[in-house]
């Protein structure tokens, strides 16, 4: 077989999948996943024919995966692939750009320049700042959270690049009793331990209580919350961003997928006051439907996230916009791309109809929900319905029994020191009869239990 006839039975092969993408089974039945035996193999000694290699993953693989990409999974907040951002994704494959920096790729620097500037423009952020394609918003909050303690030290005259954090003075960090365990992940790889971090009281809801913010001063970075991931609720922005300027603190927002609220009129008072923040974190890979994995690190002073990431072998010669030098990684794919054709593909007007869209069917979910017996526990704000049934015992199995049907998907949490469920309606592929067919489902299940 040719390369050719490869890549042509490859996107034949990923066409049929898509086609099938609705009848799938949202979580893979147990024969499939049994199936997955047959990756079980001693590494070849010898060569064997590529064809063979890519039968073998779509005929065991397929089946056995999970239809993320499909209406009706609920889990995790994560969408399906836009087809723009997936094309652009699977033309990118043949390019195979190395994207660290405009010497590597021109079209790459050029297209996440353009990309770069519509994040910035849709989020309505500061345009000045630098925006930098991660993997995740796992890695970009650590780039974010190592560029805000970097500058808070040099502020106090304190050179981090050079002396490290040895005899460094202390940074405290505020996060919310309710931060994403990635931002806690992100701190301990930054070597701040978990008992040293400050945990601002939460109001029930998800967001800070702004009565008991603690005490912020200039060695202090405070995380606040565009979207909780329980909950989707905002820490109140434009009360406690000013605070923070005040006292010269750094807030980072980690808006993984609540950010977007900003490009959606219905829905952006709601993030009002997060563009006075220092810096920001959200993906492409969760609300924006763009395949994983695609982030964006975001920091106001540029030159901060610039210095912190900085890999250029000759510090002189600095290209302080080379995605190499604002995000973790060195040779990079151009995530960035995904995005821009997201961004184009949709329009302005395209993004807000997605978001309002999720929004307006998470409150149709959650009055399905609340007229069948579930309590629904989350004010639901945008498109997180966060909901128990009468007894603990009765949660846990209804989450496992809507699992095994294969007609939804979505996973267990837990609020309040109770198990909880937690659906987010995040998908370009669900519609109103989605969501009318998840409530009837569950409504029969509650009925049962
Ligand atoms: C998903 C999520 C993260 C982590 O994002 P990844 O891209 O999966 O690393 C952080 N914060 C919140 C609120 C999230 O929902």
């Amino acid at each position: 077989m040719t390369e050719a006839q490869l890549m042509t039975d490859a996107d034949a092969r990923a066409a049929a999948y898509l086609a099938g993408i609705e009848a799938r089974p949202v979580f893979p039945p147990a024969e499939a996943v049994a199936g997955l035996a047959a990756f079980d193999e001693a590494l070849p000694a010898a060569g064997t024919d590529p064809a063979d290699t890519l039968a073998l993953l779509d005929g065991a693989g397929s089946p056995a995966t999970t239809a993320s990409n499909g209406p009706r999974y609920f889990g995790f907040v994560i969408g399906a692939s836009l087809p723009a951002a997936a094309a652009a994704e699977r033309l990118m494959l043949a390019w195979d750009q190395c994207a660290s920096s405009r010497d590597n790729s021109p079209a790459a620097a050029a297209i996440e320049a353009q990309a770069a500037r519509w994040v910035l423009e849709i989020l309505d952020l500061p345009r000045q700042s630098a925006v930098g394609f991660g993997t995740s918003a796992t890695a970009c909050g650590l780039a974010c959270l190592t560029a805000a303690r970097r500058a808070l030290l040099a502020r106090a005259g304190w050179d981090f690049d050079r002396q490290g954090l040895a005899g460094a003075p202390p940074i405290r960090v505020v996060v919310s009793e309710k931060v994403h365990v990635t931002i806690v992940k992100a701190l301990r790889v930054m070597g701040v331990g978990t008992d040293h971090l400050v945990r601002a009281a939460d109001d029930g809801q998800g967001r800070i209580d702004p009565e008991r913010l603690p005490a912020l001063d200039d060695r202090t970075i405070l995380c606040l919350q565009a979207g909780e991931v329980n909950t989707g609720n905002f820490d109140a922005f434009a009360d406690l961003i000013p605070r923070a300027r005040a006292a010269g603190a750094w807030t980072h927002i980690d808006g993984a997928f609540g950010l977007w609220a900003r490009a959606a009129p219905a829905v952006a008072a709601l993030a009002a006051g997060a563009e006075l923040a220092d810096s920001w974190t959200t993906d492409g890979h969760k609300w924006l439907n763009t395949p994983y994995d695609g982030a964006m690190a975001i920091c106001r002073d540029a030159g901060a996230l610039a210095g912190a990431m900085n890999s250029d072998a000759v510090y002189a010669t600095a290209s302080a916009d080379a995605q190499k030098n604002l995000t973790l990684e060195f040779s990079r794919r151009a995530r960035g791309v995904p995005i821009w054709a997201a961004l184009r593909s949709l329009g302005r007007d395209g993004v807000a109809a997605l978001v309002e869209r999720h929004c307006r069917q998470a409150t149709r979910l959650a009055a399905g929900l609340g007229a069948t017996g579930f309590e629904v526990l989350n004010d639901v704000a945008i498109n997180q319905v966060l909901f128990r049934a009468g007894s603990d015992a009765a949660t846990i199995a209804i989450q496992a029994a809507a699992a095994a049907s294969g007609e939804i998907w979505f996973g267990r949490t837990v609020w309040q020191d109770r198990p909880a469920l937690r659906m987010s309606v995040s998908s370009w592929r669900t519609t109103d009869a989605d969501i009318d067919r998840a409530v009837g489902l569950l409504a029969g299940l509650i009925g049962r239990g």
